[in-house]
């Protein structure tokens, strides 16, 4: 019976160590909802690092038991594999280059040689689990060589490959001197998908100019098979974002957080630390906005939450610094007794908190430079039960073709995202209804399930289409 395999660069789970005692700590994020419908159902299989650096051989014995009944199975990697591999080449050379900060990359051939030395490793795990007739779905940026390397030890099966963060124009990409062998790296794949459209044609046209194959309608062809080049744009799991907002868990928290807020309009910001998000830029744009609509002082709020990520990476470490003084600034400048104008949390919320904020949030704003697709926003519009709300959301961000009923802006147009929030902080009832009930219409159909189903089907799709080409 042929299943359907997995593989991330991280399990679904958060493994920890306290006291010689291991503790499995299940992950909630996106892919993981989507997902788990699918992986724990019969003999389907989920593989990735686990979360944690383990060297004992029995202990990783242990994990590996441990794991098998919830459908997944543990690739272990070493320190020097996590710094080269995840920190250094995934994270510090194509993160930077595929959100268009190239000169944050750097290009450092060991890093490059770890990178594939750890998508052997994958390959490896993925072998010893996969049968000749298996379904293989591999995610993200770092395993982009796994689809060929997979290929060839398993040449019959079907191997799906999907990219969560933007693929950048030929321009930017050309400068990765490893441009060729990633691109071949993901033609294992028998259908490679995007968020967006933008990225699937900066795909193909990477793929024509570097390796030299033309496409049509998507479908390339290379001298042995063909494959398929589509978008997918993510959904949410929208029953969970709106049945936690309607809970009386999240309305009693609400309560307490805005009585302490004074009752002031306030806008939203959550992201993870980092340089794609533009949070900086927001920062000087509210300061702008507090400059220039004084009758504001002391009615808004701006709520920042600020998820830690990736401090051991240089960049991420400067940008912290960055945001602190700027919070400094401008709180130093405009403060009250009574009224601080930016509230500024750096650590992490469980869904409960960070429901009852979308839902007191008079205004979400989502500014990236540069966003695959961005959760937040679609999780804020699903949040909005009363349809009270306004997003203000960057062209930038994936989720930006779908939500057109946002007020979108350009982040770097400082000017644009003051106007932007005195028309959401004064914008009628109405019509901030009439622009969520838009959109939530839309996040409701397009969910996480039918994002999943969407990819499947059209794997499918791709297999019985190649045998009718054979
Ligand atoms: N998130 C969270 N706790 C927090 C802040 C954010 O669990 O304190 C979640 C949020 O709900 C969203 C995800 O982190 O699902 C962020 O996803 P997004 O696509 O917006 O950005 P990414 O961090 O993946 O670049």
């Amino acid at each position: 019976m042929a299943k359907l395999i997995i593989v991330s660069n991280r399990l679904p789970v958060k493994l920890q160590e306290k006291e010689g005692e291991l503790s499995y700590k299940t992950s909630e994020g996106g892919l993981a909802t989507g997902l788990g419908s699918i992986y724990k159902q019969k003999d389907n299989l989920w593989i990735g690092w686990p979360g944690m650096v383990v060297n004992e051989p029995e202990k990783q014995d242990k994990i590996t038991e441990d794991l098998r009944p919830e459908n997944m199975h543990p690739v272990f990697l070493t320190e020097t594999e996590i710094k080269e591999f995840y920190e250094g080449f995934s994270n510090e050379t194509l993160w930077p280059t595929f959100h268009y900060f190239s000169q944050y990359a750097i290009y450092e051939q060991q890093l490059w040689e770890t990178y594939v030395k750890v998508n052997e490793k994958y390959c490896e795990e993925v072998v010893k689990q996969a049968g000749p007739e298996d379904t293989i779905w591999v995610h993200d940026y770092q395993l982009l060589l796994l689809p060929s390397m997979l290929r060839e030890r398993l040449p019959d099966s079907t191997i799906g490959f999907f990219q969560h963060i933007p693929f950048p124009s030929y321009e930017v990409f050309r400068l990765l001197p490893w441009r060729k062998s990633l691109l071949e790296g993901m033609l294992g794949a028998d259908l490679v998908g995007f968020h967006t459209y933008d990225d699937m044609r900066h795909f193909l046209s990477s793929v024509n100019r570097i390796v030299g194959y033309g496409s049509m309608h998507g479908w390339i062809n290379t001298p042995s098979r063909s494959l398929l080049v589509d978008s997918f744009p993510m959904g949410i799991d929208y029953e969970k974002y709106a049945g936690t907002a309607a809970s009386e868990e999240v309305k009693k928290r609400e309560r307490i957080y805005r009585s302490n807020l004074n009752a002031q309009k306030i806008i939203l910001s959550i992201d993870r630390l980092d340089y794609s998000k533009g949070i900086a830029q927001r920062l000087k744009a509210f300061e702008l906005f507090l400059e220039k609509y004084p009758e504001f002082h002391e009615q808004v709020t701006l709520l920042m939450l600020v998820v830690p990520s990736r401090d051991a990476v240089e960049k991420y470490k400067e940008l912290k610094e960055e945001v602190d003084e700027l919070v400094g600034r401008i709180n130093g400048k405009y403060s009250h007794i009574n009224w601080n104008p930016i509230q500024y949390f750096y650590r992490s919320y469980p869904l409960e908190t960070l429901s009852a904020f979308y839902r007191m949030a008079d205004v979400a704003l989502v500014t990236p430079m540069r966003d695959g697709m961005n959760l937040v926003c679609k999780e804020y519009v699903a949040s909005k039960l009363d349809q009270k709300g306004v997003l203000i959301l960057s062209e930038m961000a994936g989720a930006s073709k779908e939500l057109s009923d946002a007020l979108l802006i350009n982040p770097n147009d400082i000017n644009q995202i003051v106007e932007s929030l005195y028309t959401a902080l004064t914008m009628p009832e109405e019509m901030q209804q009439a622009q969520m009930q838009n959109m939530q219409e839309s996040l409701q159909r397009y969910n996480i399930h039918h994002w999943v189903s969407m990819f499947m089907d059209r794997l499918s799709y791709v297999k019985i289409k190649q045998m009718s080409l054979a």
